[in-house]
């Protein structure tokens, strides 16, 4: 012979939780055939539901053994224990237990949907279930908008929803009037007629009227077990096989998404202010690298405009810039060497001060440049109007010099013509002779066009007094290599000098070492963009838990009627994903238009890059992965039983 159906023997629950042990089921041994109608009835207190959960497998026997079908119980896992509450139990509870926000259909149909069944499928059938139960007209109807018995009925509809081959009803008209009652009552008979196994636990011998077998319970034992009617128990049980969809994770992944969604907009407040966080930090990610990457290219490009076939001799031995003030040995003598290292096209000398320069009764001060004649050409700086000085005024020290646009602008009238002027520097007469195009700023942001241009000989005998040189710069011959120019030049250099009192500086290094003086400025904001992210998580681990705690009861429902503790943990961490990738798609949006108005506003340059854009958008969707890890893995591991009883 087949073993029975279910199974109890020696079971006992004692719950430890309160402080004393308390023993509700002491030694119950019970077994159920396939097709039978059993009322368990009893007083309330009596075990009545502490039997049936673990009928139910939805809480395990402390000790004894529960076999379903001859399979013990205590063997199976949790998947295996959800799959039975999903496929062979349908539970009915007292308080029907729906989730308010869903409709009757959408409350049919969950079961299906941890069964994996399609969407269409699924409503078909669970619009049927809904009209066989006299439903019809309210398919669509929320919970709230049900009568107390019309609500019983569209659980009743959910616990058939996979079939249902047993059906535990908990009191189920516990909270109908008596003809709500009889017509769950009447349903419930005729299920059995249809042969599903029902078990009704009660307290109302009206109800227990209805089975044909009672078994009565008090204080947590069996006290009688009797047939009431006989002759239709052993009904055929029908397995109303629901054919079995293998695309299970497609169904609860869009399910999951559907659900995550609404609890979303259901929420909406406080959905947006949690994604603030996210807002905040993804936008920040994508705007301060923009405007980082814009100043990058700025001082890039203020580099290049000076030329990038350029070596800069400056004073000072290299990486003692402290002592280069008492270097006094960059002379004109050097010059005509350092011309004749081979790939050197031309060598001028550059000595910079700040002077005061007067037209009339006006001041200014200026960058005073004492240099050689091929400065235009080493510097690719043409003059605008006018000439700049050559070798024969450079010879004869002459008193000329060459304007920059922003001296003459703040200097001379706009319809004065500056060349063939005379101003003061210091208190030396020159003559202007020409004005030199616009540069603009120079890498440390300086105006470039705030200065005047004197032969160095003149410059250094009137004005700075003092004969040699800060700085030489060489441009090299086009193809010539830099390197073995460079290494040309320290060679010589150290011949004439005798010792390294000098550093030289070419122009590749100068734009990467700007240009790693720019990345760490950028890392620096992209670490602030990604703390702001990382505050952002918290705050959604933060709501996530709350949400976790508000909805115990309704994780504990879908888990009796049959999640997993995977489709629990899918769903929360769903929702935490689908804050993050909303408030990442909308911190994406914001950065662009932050960048952009920082950019109209304040006039910096701003370059977006999809790599920043990109990174800043997967760091939102892990965080939420992350951050939603933890709430959702407490959602996953609530048991069941405490859940449904939680308010
Ligand atoms: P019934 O359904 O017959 O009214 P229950 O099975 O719900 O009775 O409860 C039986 C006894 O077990 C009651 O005294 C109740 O207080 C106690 N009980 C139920 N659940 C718990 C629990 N989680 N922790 C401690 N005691 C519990
Ligand atoms: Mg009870």
């Amino acid at each position: 012979m087949s073993p029975p159906l279910l199974e109890l023997n020696a079971v006992s629950r004692t719950y430890t939780s309160g402080g004393e042990p308390l023993t509700v089921l002491k030694e119950v041994s019970l077994a159920i055939q396939s097709g039978e109608f059993v009322a368990i009835m009893g007083a309330s207190g009596s075990g009545k539901s502490t039997l049936m959960n673990i009928i139910g497998c939805l809480d395990r026997p402390s000790s004894g053994r529960y076999s379903i079908r001859g399979v013990d119980v205590a063997s199976l896992n949790g998947d295996a224990l959800a799959a039975l509450r999903r496929d062979t139990f349908g539970f009915i509870f007292q308080r029907y237990n729906l989730m308010s926000d869903l409709n009757a259909i959408e409350n049919a149909e969950i079961p299906a949907v941890y069964r994996g069944m399609e969407k269409a499928q699924r409503v078909t059938h669970a619009s049927d279930l809904l009209r066989e139960l006299g439903l019809g007209d309210r398919l669509e109807h929320q919970p709230s908008q049900l009568s107390g018995g019309q609500q019983q009925r569209v659980s009743i509809a959910r616990a058939l929803m996979n079939g249902g081959p047993v059906i535990l009803a908990d009191e189920p008209t516990g909270a109908l009037d008596s003809q709500g009652g009889k017509e769950v009552m009447a349903i419930l008979e005729k299920l059995h007629g249809q042969g599903h196994t029902i078990i009704v636990v009660t307290h109302d011998s009206d109800i227990s009227a209805y089975a044909h077998r009672l078994v009565r319970i008090a204080d947590g034992r069996i006290t009688s077990d009797e047939l009431q009617r006989k002759g239709e128990a052993a009904h055929q049980t029908q397995t109303a096989e629901v054919e079995k969809v293998a695309n299970q994770s497609a169904a609860v992944l869009a399910e999951s998404l559907k659900m995550a969604l609404r609890s979303l907009v259901h929420n909406r407040l406080r959905t947006l202010l949690t994604m603030l966080g996210i807002i905040i930090g993804v936008a920040s990610v994508v705007a301060l690298m923009a405007i980082g990457n814009g100043a990058k290219q700025d001082v890039v490009e203020r580099i290049q405009a000076m030329g990038t076939d350029l070596l800069t001799i400056m004073r000072g031995p290299p990486a003692v810039r402290a002592s280069a003030n008492i270097v006094t040995s960059f002379l004109p003598e050097d010059l005509p060497s350092i011309g004749g290292v081979p790939g050197v096209a031309m060598a001028i000398p550059e000595t910079n001060m700040s002077s005061l320069l007067r037209l009339g009764n006006q001041d200014l001060i200026v960058t005073a440049v004492g240099t050689g004649e091929h400065f235009p050409e080493v510097h690719d700086w043409p003059p605008q109007s006018g000439v700049f000085f050559s070798a024969e005024h450079v010879k004869r020290y002459s008193q000329v010099v060459v304007l920059g646009q922003t001296v003459v602008k703040n200097l001379f009238p706009q319809d004065m013509n500056p060349v063939g002027q005379y101003v003061l520097i210091g208190s030396a007469p020159f003559l202007v002779i020409g004005v030199l195009s616009s540069k603009g700023l120079d890498q440390r942001g300086n105006d470039m066009d705030n200065s005047v241009w004197l032969p160095y000989t003149t410059a250094g005998a009137r004005i700075f007094g003092q004969r040699f040189f800060n700085d030489i710069v060489v441009r090299v011959k086009p193809g010539a290599d830099m390197d073995v120019v460079q290494d040309g030049l320290h060679t010589l250099l150290m011949k004439r000098h005798g010792k390294e009192d000098f550093n030289i500086r070419n122009m590749a290094t100068t734009i990467e070492t700007a240009d790693e003086t720019q990345n760490t400025l950028t890392y620096l904001l992209a670490a602030i963009a990604v703390i702001s992210l990382v505050v952002g998580g918290i705050g959604v681990m933060n709501i996530m838990l709350v949400s976790v705690t508000e909805r115990t009861r309704e994780i504990g429902i879908r888990m009796a009627i049959g999640a997993r503790s995977f489709d629990v943990l899918f769903q929360f961490l769903t929702e935490a994903v689908m804050v993050c990738f909303i408030g990442g798609l909308a911190g994406i949006v914001a950065g662009l238009g932050g960048g952009l108005a920082t950019s109209a506003i304040a006039g910096w340059r701003v370059i977006f890059t999809v790599a920043p854009i990109a990174i800043a958008f997967a760091c939102a969707f892990l965080t939420g992965i992350v951050f939603g890890y933890l709430p959702a893995r407490k959602a996953a591991q609530l048991d069941p039983i405490e859940a449904l009883a939680r308010e």
